[in-house]
């Protein structure tokens, strides 16, 4: 007999496989709906909170690309499942202390919160140090909230150009988490049309609730945990 604990993972397990399929196809018919091709979008599975048994059933699906948000709590899971796992995409979405710069370069393959002159000085140093080649967007702070992350809209133009001029480095795009109370839809308009005025081409934005709004605006990178894997304790 199935213990309690076994139980609960094979649901957790069969939630997360049709909570992809699912999700997939809706990314699918939003970007019809756009008339944009669905392959120019990147799911990305937010997979923070969740322990690899319950990742392996998505991975099992052929997902490769995934969301984590906090340095460590990556580092305790995807080494592991890396190794067997070759070709897997690591997203950092969350934000990133200078104490765990060396960590982030070397696990993940993305970062997704670039927002500050001293973090991006130093993820400079490490990419020239090891040669890992790293995919980076800047965070906007499109809500100008005080407690979020991100560069405020104003700022953006100067500060990737900072990266790019005084340190070097390649931004593919920009980020958004919009504020919760706030229609999406113009937060997404914003960072669209931030990312064109600066010549960037890839836009990471949209959530479970709001990825096919995102779509609609142009996001190329859609991050989606609880649609996927079901609600995060
Ligand atoms: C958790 C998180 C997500 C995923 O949120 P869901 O609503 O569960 O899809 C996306 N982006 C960031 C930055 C997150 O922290």
């Amino acid at each position: 007999m199935a213990t309690r604990q076994e139980t609960r993972q094979d649901q957790q397990a069969g939630a997360a496989t049709s909570g992809l399929a699912d999700v997939r196809a809706r990314l699918v018919q939003a970007a019809k709906t756009a008339k944009r091709d669905p392959k120019e979008i990147e799911l990305i599975a937010v997979s923070k909170t969740f322990a690899a048994e319950a990742i392996r059933p998505v991975l099992a699906l052929g997902q490769r690309v995934f969301g984590e948000n906090r340095v460590q709590e990556a580092q305790s899971k995807w080494p592991q499942l890396r190794a067997e796992f070759t070709d897997l995409k690591l997203h950092l979405i969350g934000p990133l202390q200078s104490n765990k710069v060396r960590d982030a370069v070397a696990l993940f393959d993305v970062i997704h919160t670039l927002d500050r002159p001293k973090i991006a000085r130093m993820i400079a140093e490490e990419i020239a140090r090891t040669g890992r080649n790293l995919q980076l967007f800047v965070q906007v702070n499109t809500g100008e909230e005080p407690q979020k992350a991100g560069v405020a809209p104003q700022q953006a133009a100067a500060f990737v150009r900072q990266c790019q001029e005084e340190f070097g480095l390649s931004i593919s795009g920009l980020m958004c988490i919009p504020p919760i109370n706030e229609e999406p839809a113009l937060h997404f308009a914003l960072l669209a049309k931030l990312a064109h005025k600066l010549g960037l081409e890839q836009l990471s934005m949209g959530m479970s609730a709001d990825f096919e709004t995102a779509i609609a605006f142009g996001a190329t990178h859609v991050r989606v945990g609880s649609a996927i894997f079901g609600r995060r304790h």
